[in-house]
């Protein structure tokens, strides 16, 4: 059915990868990110044979035009997804709410650990356990295959991970975390999870710390070797995979409820790393008739610039904003939409990886580089940005609360609602509707949404936003493993220990 190989975006020989291989593999050898070189396309009268399909259904015809049918059954795929998205607490797993006549948000946090990187994490944990315990079968207990996860995290990410590698098989997962720099309930998060296979050390350092630490991890051969060292990162192909189903999903979802088959319709996406918005871009590529992707940053602004200037050069510092999960340098997963962009001008793949690796080698030595005119007008026909301030984020929070029936904004989906209605402002009335993505639960962010909401008469953290089971974390026993010195001597002694 599918014919999907996939190749590095920095190769400039002919290469073809399994999805297997992509997934276990994270990164390609040559430093680039796997793509799929061909985007598949949809059938012609999808709308109509897909538009009331479940959310799982909809995953299924996705993900089988991106994963061969020899590598993963159709009864053995239909198995993943049911099992990644019954850990959701909502009947539609991604549900959209409207706002107004012309914004609706699309909910991503109703996964286990409130925040839209459930999405895609719970179904990577599904199938590394998958792909593990197939190579593992039959095999004599010393000679399995068994993954160590191990990362870093300011905050939500390791939690994400964690809920996805819970009670896995064959794999254990590490989370280190800067000692006294999350916040308390991202640590009852992390450290309340009873299953064995799952270790945080909570490390005397700060975040960039813990991350240089993993990075030194990962380059130590002789213990990659010996333990298998992964990783979750927000680079691996399948979590893009995954997200592609709720931009089709809420798109169904708003023809029906709109019922304006119409109108012209725009994702705003808050930004960072880029991959849940270029999730949206495989969406339009495959055929689903969305008019722009707009990408929402907030003050660590590099994609705003890029499509602004053809420039691509990081900043001097990450500023620490109020939307933490999009403070970012560089945008991982941006290499992957440039390889496409390359691709476009020559039509030729091994130029197009070329071209990349050559970027990206500039980037390294200068901080930046820069893309012809043609280039950013290519990005322009689908891509749009905007760049959003603390200030606006708050006053963005205390506006949709006061005006759209008490709805509460997390940090992050209040840089998206700012430009979406930025951009409706704009529109002056032209029949244009908005899908803003609303990337976590309020309550995950406390101080910024009491900072926006903490003077609005009747407003009450405890009653409006936070939810019970998130209330009942923290009166439970915390694992908390205390590594005194920021060391990577020390933290892989502790791993070796907890393996045992
Ligand atoms: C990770 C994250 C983002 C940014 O998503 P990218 O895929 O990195 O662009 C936005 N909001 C929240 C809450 C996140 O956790």
């Amino acid at each position: 059915m599918s014919s999907t190989a996939y190749r590095s975006t920095r190769s400039a020989s002919a290469d073809a990868h399994s999805f297997e291989e992509v997934v276990l593999k994270g990164l390609a050898s040559d430093g680039g990110l796997f793509i799929p070189s061909k985007v598949p396309q949809l059938p012609a009268d999808f709308i109509n044979t897909w538009k009331d399909l479940s959310f799982n259904e909809l995953a299924f015809n996705i993900m089988r035009l991106y994963i061969e049918s020899s590598e993963i059954s159709d009864a053995e795929l239909k198995e993943l997804i049911s099992k990644s998205y019954s850990t959701f607490r909502h009947e539609d797993v991604t549900p959209i709410e409207k706002i107004h006549d012309k914004l609706y948000l699309l909910e991503l946090f109703h996964g286990p650990t409130y925040a839209f990187k459930d999405v895609a994490l719970q179904f990577v944990g599904n199938l590394f356990e998958f792909f593990l315990q197939r190579k593992n079968a039959n095999l004599p207990e010393e000679q399995k295959d068994k993954l160590t996860v191990v990362g870093a995290t300011s905050g939500d990410t390791g939690s994400a991970a964690i809920y996805g590698l819970r009670g896995k098989k064959d794999v254990s997962v590490f989370i280190l975390y800067p000692t006294g720099r999350i916040s308390d309930i991202q640590e009852a998060q992390m450290t309340t999870v009873p299953d064995a296979n799952v270790h945080t050390l909570s490390v005397k350092g700060t975040f960039d710390d813990c991350q240089d630490i993993v990075k030194q991890i990962f380059g130590d051969a002789e213990f990659n070797k010996k333990f298998h060292i992964g990783a979750v990162n927000s680079i691996n192909w399948a979590r893009i995979l995954a997200q592609q189903t709720y931009y089709f999903y809420s798109y169904f979802q708003l023809l029906k409820k709109s019922g304006n088959d119409a109108t012209k319709v725009r994702f705003v996406v808050p930004s960072g790393n880029f991959g849940d918005i270029l999730a949206g871009y495989y969406a339009k590529e495959m055929g689903l008739p969305v008019d722009k992707l707009i990408i929402a940053t907030n003050e660590n602004d590099i994609l705003d610039r890029f499509l602004k200037s053809g420039e691509y050069a990081k900043g001097a510092d990450v500023k620490a904003t109020l939307s933490p999960a999009m403070d970012i340098l560089i945008s991982s997963n941006f290499e992957r939409l440039l390889w496409y962009l390359a691709r476009n001008q020559t039509g030729d793949d091994l130029q197009a990886g070329a071209t990349v690796a050559q970027w990206f080698a500039d980037l390294k030595t200068n901080g930046s580089f820069k893309v012809s005119d043609a280039i950013i007008a290519d990005a322009k026909k689908d891509f749009d940005s905007d760049r959003v301030q603390d200030e606006e984020i708050s006053a963005t929070i205390t506006e949709t609360y006061q005006k759209y029936n008490k709805y509460v904004l997390d940090p992050h989906t209040a840089v998206g609602v700012k430009v979406a209605s930025d951009n409706i402002a704009r529109d002056n009335g032209a029949d244009v509707t908005y899908v803003s993505l609303s990337t976590a639960h309020p309550a995950k962010f406390s101080d910024a949404v009491d900072k926006a909401l903490g003077g609005v008469e009747g407003y009450s953290f405890e009653k409006e936003v936070l939810p019970q089971e998130l209330k009942e974390l923290s009166s439970q026993e915390r694992r908390i493993k205390l590594i005194d010195q920021a060391d990577v001597e020390v933290i892989k002694a502790a791993i070796e220990e907890l393996l045992k």
